[in-house]
């Protein structure tokens, strides 16, 4: 099986991609289809799209080389302006093309935030010197200064572009203002991103509330923070809506069965919610905090319950690895589960990465002052097959909540993914059957510390494509 992919120089990214991928199995959510086919790029448009069968069909399956559509993250944070040291636009960018990405939503917690239209040029305007054809949306803080005190010039930034509203890093703690965000914004067509977090129920939390954090002597984040958060913003979102219909809450990185919970129940009873899992809350779990490193799904006993990583003698790893502090943090296996199912029955629309590169200055500390965030952008992709491949989670659905689903999620921001004849080539190729080691020398992000760091993950990203132009080639 070929993929007719050729190593293409470095002086070739950004410029207009001619490739035939031949005997590829292609994923297209949109139109519901996938398997066998060859797909040929001529000067950034995808020139044809012929899908194989019978003998030509031969030998080509979904374990091999995958064409699907371009990656979009909802939540990435670039770090620039104020922390370059971590990571600038151009170094997230890349990153993201390594990880099969074609279009990234920045949030606006940068220093100072993002809350004016002259900031939203000023990152506009970087990412274009930066020569990625990566795209940039911005996301821009919902309240001035992300201080939680008044709105931000939402009008504003919505004419110079932005995709949506959120403090994220903070929730938007006070209820009115959180009822007036979501007002004006639904008016302007555009959805509240929420970080769900009671802050009266997590001062100095530091890890998942739960076995864990007591035996590591480590300050509890308990579950009920951000299930609460959940339901209040819900609670508010059903009485603005009945005022102003075009009203539209997102909440990010949900981490707790309780959260998803709320949230079916929310879409059940027809409210305009969404939401988004990372990859880290499906596949890792606190109990990576003592040195476990199994998958979520194998910290599970067959009757649902989490098992024990000590009697299992499944510790394999120092404690206390700082890399592994994340807000929310690492939960129980019963609730990677729960996000899991979520994903499965479509309550979660979307995984999003959560990317949150940290110089070593804020990290390599003692594991309560290090700074909360896992640089995952580029891992996000090896983390799913991981669950595809352990029969949890069909490729096409892990390919839709990666592509359909943010998408959706965007609304009309974002151009529906798809593989689509005559259309601008928008996708990403990679290798379900090579693996890849996750280490300083195969990253692009500058974000120091990663989890899985020396750890090998499925699919090894060949080509990403992002707007008929290159973005990543393997070499
Ligand atoms: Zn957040």
């Amino acid at each position: 099986m070929t993929a007719g992919v050729r190593v293409g120089a470095a002086a070739d990214l950004g410029r207009a991609v001619d490739r035939e991928l031949r005997g590829a199995w292609l994923v297209d959510p949109a139109s519901g289809r996938e398997g066998p086919g060859d797909l040929v790029i001529r000067e950034g448009r995808v020139e044809s799209i012929a899908w194989l069968e019978g003998p030509h069909a031969a030998g080509i399956d979904d374990r091999g080389v995958v064409v699907a559509p371009g990656f979009t993250d909802l939540h990435a944070h670039l770090r620039e302006p104020g922390n370059e040291a971590a990571e600038t636009i151009a170094s997230g960018l890349a990153a993201a093309a390594h990880g099969g990405f074609t279009t990234v939503c920045a949030m606006p917690n940068t220093t100072p935030p993002i809350d004016r239209a002259a900031m939203v040029a000023a990152v506009a305007a970087a990412a274009m010197a930066g020569g990625s054809p990566v795209r940039l949306f911005q996301v821009a803080a919902a309240t001035a200064g992300r201080a939680g005190e008044q709105l931000a010039e939402l009008g504003e930034l919505a004419s110079a572009g932005v995709v949506g509203f959120s403090d994220d890093g903070s929730p938007i703690q006070r209820a009115e203002l959180l009822r007036n965000a979501l007002a004006y914004a639904g008016m302007l067509g555009l959805p509240i991103i929420d970080h769900p977090e009671d802050l009266a129920q997590t001062t100095g939390a530091e890890a998942h509330d739960g076995l864990v954090a007591t035996v590591l002597g480590l300050r509890g984040w308990a579950s009920a923070a951000e299930s609460s958060a959940v339901a209040r913003d819900i609670e508010i979102l059903a009485e603005v809506v009945r005022d102003v219909p075009g009203t539209r809450l997102h909440l990010t990185h949900l981490s707790t069965g309780a959260s998803i919970e709320h949230v079916r129940a929310a879409k059940a009873a027809g409210l305009p919610v969404t939401c988004d899992v990372t990859p880290h809350h499906l596949a890792l779990t606190d109990e990576w905090l003592v040195g476990s490193r199994r998958w979520a799904w194998l910290a599970l006993d067959d009757g649902g319950n989490a098992r024990d990583p000590w009697r299992d003698r499944a510790l394999e790893a120092d404690p206390y690895d700082t890399a592994l502090r994340v807000n929310p943090p690492l939960r129980s296996a019963v609730d990677a589960r729960a996000c899991l199912e979520g994903l499965l029955d479509d309550t979660v629309d979307a995984v999003a990465t959560d990317h949150a590169p940290h110089n070593q200055v804020d990290k390599d500390v003692e594991f309560g002052a290090a700074r909360p965030g896992i640089a995952g952008i580029e891992t996000a992709l090896g983390v799913l097959l991981e669950a595809v491949d352990a029969g949890l989670l069909p490729l096409s659905r892990a390919i839709e909540a990666l592509t359909v689903g943010p998408a959706r999620v965007l609304g009309k921001a974002a151009e529906a993914p798809g593989l689509v004849e005559g259309a601008e080539a928008d996708l990403v190729v990679f290798d379900r059957g090579t693996r890849w080691t996750v280490d300083g020398g195969s990253l692009r992000t500058s974000g120091w510390g990663n989890p899985l760091s020396g750890r090998s993950l499925p699919g090894s990203v060949l080509l990403t494509v992002a707007g008929g132009r290159l973005a990543f080639e393997a070499r």
